[in-house]
């Protein structure tokens, strides 16, 4: 079985005055109509970066709106983790190459995955081309499979797209961020474009006080009475750490007591995150302002959520990013971004709206100086920013896209007559036999389980699938 992830419970309520009004309400009318679906997220790792971020969110909210969702991982050991890593920069345009050895590995490990998918699902979504290879081993039986990618593969180097284009054959839709991300010569038939999301109510977004927050980067060595830039994100060349060193070096010139903080962290399906960390730290050594924080040294959700809301400038200098969710997070605490004109970050900010977007080292540290000097203007393009990411880039807007998708790929699924009739484990989701189903009845209603397994997690939150049967 795939390792299920686990997610605590959420309620859509809550976010009631904080997204808007119109956009929960469109998002309870569309769930209604899907009651009881059964939809797996399969991703790699279960911590580290944004696609990881996103599911911990997203997937408590699709069942607090009556679906059965489960977050799942697949496994795969250091030498899987190099080839993916490879084709995620190949994908990106890199001019890698995959050995005969490295695509066996890739395939085995996709093959065993899908061996290990034991369970029904109406609708699979598969995050990225690390898991992408389980449909063409598993077989599509009446699922719907959706590929959902993260990054951008407008330009991808052709042999390592070739490689992954063989196993999207079979999908019934893909989703992108941008127009420009789809891939040349994409076998999906249905694309759908439309960007991630940041949840507002997360440790690292909630409301924080200037006072706690304060205490919190204090208590880890941050000066706050100085100055403050930030770049938080993974240690990947393509985030460009050391281009953002050099663009502090050049605005410290200017503004000398100038702090660095460059928070990173460190995830599964991420090999090189290390090497990159080591260069990093070997620049740093050489200045005290320059701080290196990783997950791995205790720097976790609401610290990020402290530096993104006090640090006087959040930089984000990517060279290719899928989205760069660490920008929208920045504008939704007010705090101005200067960030490179790369993938996503462009729908989230204009210049004049967040802050600067660049395309240089040299326009990175005039755009922090400015933001620094003028903070009438850091504040405004802080502000104007917020009302943006409030619009366009909160949980509930990409939840509304997800579930529309769903109900028009399984209208179909729904109205045949054969799939009505069967009795399935409301846990694993298997077809079972009534007569050799293990059978329970709970609150006036009957359940049949295929095993003590399923029936042990049906009877540790049973409300959580009777609330789906209900509304069948
Ligand atoms: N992140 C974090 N701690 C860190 C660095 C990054 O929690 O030290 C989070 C960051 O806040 C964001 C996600 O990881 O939520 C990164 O997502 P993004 O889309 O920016 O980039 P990706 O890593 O997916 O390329």
């Amino acid at each position: 079985m795939l390792q299920t992830v686990d997610v605590g419970e959420r309620s859509l309520s809550s976010y009631g005055g904080v997204a808007p009004e119109e956009m929960l309400e469109s998002l309870r009318e569309l769930a209604a109509e899907l009651r009881g679906l059964r939809v797996a997220h399969i991703n790699a790792t279960p911590y580290g970066g944004g696609v990881s971020e996103l599911l911990r969110s997203s997937v408590p909210l699709y069942n607090d709106l009556g679906l059965i969702a489960d977050w799942k991982i697949i496994s795969g050991d250091s030498r899987f983790f190099e080839v993916t890593k490879k084709i995620h920069d190949g994908l990106q345009g890199a001019p890698h190459q995959l050995s005969s050895e490295e695509m066996e590995h890739y395939e085995a490990t996709g093959q065993a995955n899908a061996a290990a998918l034991t369970e029904e699902y109406d609708v699979i979504f598969i995050h990225d081309p690390q898991p992408a290879a389980i449909l063409p081993f598993h077989g599509k039986d009446s699922t719907r499979w959706i590929w959902r990618c993260h990054i951008d593969t407008g330009q991808p180097n052709p042999e390592i797209w070739n490689f992954c284009r063989q196993y999207l054959l079979e999908y019934d839709a893909a989703i992108v961020t941008m127009d420009e991300f789809v891939p040349p010569d994409f076998p999906v038939a249905r694309v759908e474009i439309f960007p991630p999301a940041i949840d507002p109510l997360s440790p690292k977004n909630m409301p924080l006080t200037d006072s706690t927050a304060q205490q919190v980067l204090n208590w880890i060595g941050i000066d706050t009475g100085r100055p403050l830039v930030t770049q938080v994100s993974r240690f990947d060349r393509w985030k460009d750490p050391l281009g953002v060193m050099e663009a502090y070096r050049l605005a410290k010139a200017e503004v000398p007591d100038l702090q660095l903080a460059l928070v990173g962290s460190m995830a599964l399906d991420d090999p090189d995150g290390w090497d990159i960390y080591r260069s990093v730290k070997e620049v740093s050594n050489s200045d005290p302002l320059i701080h290196v924080f990783t997950n791995v040294t205790g720097v976790g959700n609401v610290e990020v959520n402290a530096f993104q809301r006090l640090s006087d400038v959040i930089v984000q200098k990517s060279i290719r990013e899928g989205f760069g969710l660490v920008v929208s997070e920045s504008l939704w605490k007010g705090t101005p971004v200067v960030a490179g004109r790369a993938g996503g970050i462009p729908l989230q900010m204009s210049d004049g709206v967040g802050g600067f977007l660049v395309d240089s080292t040299e326009a990175c540290a005039e755009s922090i100086v400015r933001l620094l000097r003028d903070k009438d203007l850091a504040r405004q393009l802080g502000g104007s920013g917020k009302i943006r990411v409030r619009d366009h880039f909160l949980l509930p807007r990409l939840l509304l896209n997800e579930l529309s998708l769903m109900r028009d790929l399984i209208t179909d699924r729904r109205s045949v007559p054969a799939e009505l009739g069967r009795i399935r484990d409301p846990v694993c989701g298997m077809a079972i036999d009534a007569q050799t189903g293990l059978p329970v009845t709970f609150d006036g209603f009957s359940f049949t389980f295929c095993s003590e397994r399923c029936k042990a997690y049906f009877l540790a939150s049973p409300h959580r699938y009777i609330a789906a049967l209900q509304g069948r």
